[in-house]
């Protein structure tokens, strides 16, 4: 099993997309009715800011004869991403 250590986000100070070394993990695997989310504070190389991303669950698949959570990419979550609201936001 690979030990993951780093994630792909976009870091707002250096305006691209950076390798950042995680400092913290957090998986939820969910339950009958909630999904899975897997939240991860990792720290930009470039300027050392702190970014928070998040990975959606994609259930599990099969890897080497075993069953394995498969988190999608991840997304920045904080600092929220300077972008119009888009459709992939329920309304209330
Ligand atoms: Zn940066």
């Amino acid at each position: 099993m690979t030990e993951q250590n780093s994630i792909v986000l976009d870091c707002p100070l250096c305006r691209t997309r950076v390798r950042a070394e995680i400092a913290a993990l957090l998986e939820y695997f969910g339950g009958e009715e909630d999904p899975g989310v897997c939240v991860t504070l990792a720290r930009c190389p470039g300027c050392s800011f702190p970014l928070v991303g998040a990975q959606d669950d994609c259930g599990y698949q099969k890897r080497h004869g075993s069953m394995t959570q498969v988190w999608s990419d991840p997304k920045r979550v904080w600092p929220r991403p300077n972008v119009n609201l888009s459709g992939s936001i329920p309304c209330p």
